[in-house]
């Protein structure tokens, strides 16, 4: 494959301008939206020009996501790419637009929202033809920014590039991150929104997908009965992204609509799944956050479950309704579904099929969640009840004591089971994953280790009925190993590279972008960055809560 040199050399095919309305006006003042399903509007440029002293810089991109664009290594370290990466320049093949949708958020009819601090570059053409937009995150106000800046954070940028590629890597259904660059501008930020301004370096990230719409895209034209507009969007989207569904004459029906909520629910299915699999956390499932094609995106106060509690959350600002705990993603993406239905009732005239392809997302949930649970323990399949009470009194046990979930299912892969074994040796995946003085925690009691050693007992039976072949413990770790991940992006390993990054050093946040790029292989010597949170990190902000939009 040839890998370009120069960004200007990368091809663009901007398909979404091409085909749906643009909002006429074109002057970037916050405004209603009616008809349309963008405006055109340029990134502001860093008050300081790319190469001198206070200006841009870039922290880090992202070589894979580079290469699957077409651009080579000498293309990502140029000045250009800075340049256009930082808002500072924008390719005569760009024709820049910020996305008009609305949403429900936190369970709330918002009305118009859109993109009030992304704007799409355009749609880049990879070496294999698919169309890729180029999304510059804080490159200034649209006329989606109401009474917000346009802006990002260095802590948040730098959060949502690690995570997204580390997503990627995990095999979690997300958006991509290409780069990650520092403004050099301030930005004004109270971070918990308790009267704490406080002046903090700018960041842009340039996220990267095959699309950028959301449920609330289509929730706001069917909102204001702008039936023409509904249709055109819906039948872009199948047109680029689900062309399978389409009848032989490439004309949608109403059944054509109601198949792609089908198969949105489908994937939303699997994508919550691979959450409960990894233990993720989005943290904001508002409908504005949930990409058409199933895929993680918008990274906020997302956060990994680093004590094993299903009513946890990330989202200082959820903390009361708990609206968002990662044991509700499942019930949340169903009631966004529900929206989603709603929305698309215009094209399909009728309820019946919109409420059959909302069915399909239990069903499909749970026989996903079940062959993942069964992947994770190693078993080929929940045959019956007792396996599924297997699953559900792990969780029980892991929710009896602070439990670190990744390190538990890891090293579960580990424990021996071959052989007669002693109480030590059976309880070591715990051990390894419970919380103890050095994270601050109680130390678990007697009846805790009772509960897991008896656990362990029928987990030892159950894997012995795999037969032979699978019962060996190296067969057994094999497989565990590929669904249970050895290193996630911490909270507060995270947190670490954020201090590091604003005070200019970058070492840490290329580590860790190396070592999340192999996230299922052990890499000795890196063994800190998968250890249990530390005590220091338990009520510190950004380690263990975060909040909205920053
Ligand atoms: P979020 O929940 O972070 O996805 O954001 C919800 C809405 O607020 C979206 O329309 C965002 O574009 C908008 N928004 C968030 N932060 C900002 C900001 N700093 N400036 C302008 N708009 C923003
Ligand atoms: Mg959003």
């Amino acid at each position: 494959m040839t890998l370009v040199d120069d960004l200007a050399e990368l091809r663009f095919d901007n398909r979404f301008t091409a085909v749906l309305p643009a909002d006429p006006k074109r002057m970037n003042l916050t405004r209603p939206v009616h008809g349309a399903a963008y405006s055109f509007v340029r990134p502001t440029p860093p008050a300081v020009v790319p190469g001198a002293q206070g200006g841009p810089r870039l922290l880090a991109h992202a070589p894979e996501v580079a290469e699957l664009l077409g651009l080579s290594e000498a293309a990502a370290a140029s000045p250009r790419f800075l340049a256009v990466m930082s808002g500072a320049e924008v390719l005569p093949a760009m024709e820049p637009f910020a996305m008009c949708y609305g949403g429900h958020q936190f369970g709330h009819w918002a009305g118009q929202l859109g993109d009030g601090r992304a704007i799409n570059l355009g749609q880049a053409v990879a070496p294999d033809g698919a169309r890729w937009f180029l999304q510059l995150k804080g490159a200034g106000p649209t006329p989606y920014s109401r009474t917000a800046d346009g802006l990002a954070v260095l802590r948040s940028s730098l959060r949502e590039f690690v995570c997204s590629e580390a997503m990627a890597a995990l095999g979690v259904p997300t958006t991509r991150a290409l780069s990650l660059c520092t403004t050099g501008d301030r930005v004004l930020r109270d971070m918990f929104y308790d009267g704490n301004m406080k002046h903090e370096p700018g960041a842009v990230v340039c996220r990267v997908a095959r699309s950028f719409v959301r449920f609330g895209s289509f929730e706001l034209p069917a909102s204001r009965g702008e039936e023409e507009l509904l249709r055109q969007l819906a039948d872009h989207v199948l047109a680029e992204h689900f062309p399978e569904l389409l009848p032989a004459d490439g004309t949608p029906t109403p059944e054509t609509y109601a198949a792609m909520l089908t198969s949105v629910a489908r994937r939303t299915a699997e994508l919550v799944v691979h959450w409960d699999r990894v233990g993720f956390v989005h943290g904001v499932m508002n409908t504005d956050n949930l990409s058409i094609l199933g895929e993680t995106i918008d990274y906020g106060p997302y956060g990994w479950l680093e004590d094993y509690d299903p009513n946890w959350t990330p989202n200082t600002t959820d903390a009361g309704g708990r609206r968002y705990a990662f044991g509700k993603q499942a019930d949340i993406a169903l009631w966004n579904l529900v929206r989603l239905a709603q929305a698309l009732h215009p094209l399909v005239g009728a309820v019946e099929p919109l409420q059959q392809a909302v069915d399909g997302f239990g069903k499909h949930y749970s026989k996903t969640w079940r062959a993942t649970m069964a992947a994770k323990l190693g078993l080929a399949e929940l045959r019956d009840e007792q396996d599924l009470a297997l699953v559900q009194d792990l969780l029980g046990v892991m929710g009896e004591h602070e439990t670190d979930m990744t390190l538990l299912f890891r090293e579960l892969g580990r424990v021996p089971l071959e052989g007669e074994l002693d109480p030590a040796t059976r309880l070591g995946a715990f051990e390894a994953a419970w919380h103890g003085a050095e994270q601050g925690a109680a130390e678990p009691d007697d009846a805790v280790r009772t509960a897991a050693l008896a656990w362990m007992e029928r987990y030892r039976a159950r894997v012995a009925t795999e037969g032979p072949g699978w019962f060996t413990d190296e067969a057994r770790r094999a497989g565990m190993d590929a669904v249970n991940p050895r290193f996630v992006p911490r909270n507060w390993i995270l947190q670490l590279a954020i201090d590091d990054a604003e005070a200019g050093d970058t070492a840490r946040l290329h580590e860790l972008q190396e070592v999340l790029a192999r996230p299922y292989d052990e890499q000795p010597g890196k063994e800190h960055l998968a250890t249990r949170r530390p005590e220091w990190a338990r009520e510190r902000a950004g380690c263990s809560m975060l909040s909205c939009s920053s």
